[in-house]
């Protein structure tokens, strides 16, 4: 067992008192004991009010003191990025958003984040540092196959990043890291779920018992390249035909639209219009999200999930998600969706920073956090 765990199930919520973490740990609470006044006396931890009382004493409350140092976080789009310093229990201190230009390739845009992050860091020491990424990033730390982000191909973030901080590092894709921001937000109750991002492309996440499954390379959940009939012979960047992304992602239907002389640019355009109730629009969205939740069937009927939460501007469109639903709870088996929650993320825009923060508690923050004898 390590400090780190006791840490995170502190941090996450799962565990508020000794008692939660001796049932968690399946240790005795002699020893769980020990290693929490190791973690008080570090100033890790501190302790406030009483909790609710199961018989006997009523336990005090344990909770992650905010102390020194800051945890790091940025998460990255095309053309915009949410950076962060954040305390010991991965609580958004200060937020700032940048414009930046991914297709500039790592070597600029890493250096602008590292900059920044600099500033809101004001000198204090880095427990950790995490980044979020638009395309598929390997369990190396590197993009791999983005089609979007010219230049980083192959480039090693976190060994550029190492450079930079002598602290934990955490390299994700944004759809991983928006699927741990919910399960903050969610907390403990939530543990199983599918986590889908469909803005102007299309990404997925899966949490399993409340944790990221990554699988073995690291790019697991990408639900974008499965084929669907409707795809037919249309060519998508990943160099195969009739891909998901080609009919339900946000720059597909836009495509789609504006073959059918709708006047609109991009994936912003397409919520106003939804909104605005435009039929030719809706149409199109309506068919987008069926096929969104057919390739979802699958995933739901092999995973059997709590929940589908959907995210981005797509996930604002009711049309969209409505159909989605009705794919679901028309084609799985009965059995999987009596009690699936479906709908829209709860985590808000500071998601995958949340996410950062809870995926580096859980790995463990830089000293003083130690690994207990
Ligand atoms: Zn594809």
């Amino acid at each position: 067992m390590s400090a780190a765990q006791i840490m995170g199930l502190v941090a996450s919520g799962q565990a508020t008192s000794r008692a939660d973490l001796s049932r968690l740990l399946g240790l005795a609470p002699s020893t769980v004991s020990a290693h929490v006044q190791e973690l008080l006396d570090a100033g890790l931890l501190e302790e406030s009010g009483e909790g609710r009382s199961r018989g006997g004493r009523r336990p005090r409350l344990l909770s992650v003191r905010a102390g020194d140092g800051v945890i790091l976080a940025a998460d990255l789009g095309g053309h915009h990025a949410r950076i962060a310093a954040m305390d010991r229990a991965g609580r958004p201190e200060a937020i700032q958003d940048l414009e930046i230009d991914v297709t500039a390739g790592p070597e600029p845009v890493l250096a602008r984040i590292t900059d920044a992050l600099a500033e809101l860091a004001a000198g204090r020491t880095v427990l950790g540092m995490g980044i979020g990424l638009p395309g598929p990033v390997d369990s190396e730390g590197a993009v791999v196959g983005s089609s979007r982000m010219h230049g980083w191909n192959g480039f090693s973030v976190r060994r550029r990043l190492a450079e930079y901080y002598q602290a934990p590092l955490v390299v994700d894709n944004d759809a991983n890291l928006m699927a741990m921001g919910e399960a903050v937000v969610r907390g403990p109750e939530l543990r199983d779920f599918v986590f889908v991002k469909a803005g102007t492309g299309l990404g997925a996440a899966l949490v399993n018992d409340g944790r990221l499954h990554r699988g073995a390379r690291g790019v697991a959940g990408d639900v974008s390249h499965n084929r669907v009939p409707a795809g037919g012979e249309r060519p998508c960047n990943c160099g195969n035909f009739g891909c998901l992304e080609t009919i339900a992602s946000g720059a597909a239907i836009v495509a789609a639209l504006r073959a059918q002389g709708v006047d609109l640019a991009t994936t912003a355009d397409l919520v106003r219009l939804a909104r605005d109730g435009n039929p030719t629009v809706n149409t199109t969205l309506r068919f987008a999200g069926r096929q969104l939740g057919e390739v979802l069937v699958t995933i739901v009927n092999f995973f059997n999930p709590q929940a589908v939460v959907l995210s981005g501007a797509l996930a604002t469109c009711d049309l969209f998600v409505a159909a989605a639903r009705g794919a679901l709870y028309e084609r799985c088996l009965p059995l999987t969706t009596q009690e699936l929650q479906i709908g829209e993320s709860v985590a808000g825009p500071d998601a995958g920073l949340l996410g950062i923060g809870r995926l580096l508690i859980d790995q463990g923050l830089a000293a003083p956090v130690r690994n207990l004898p």
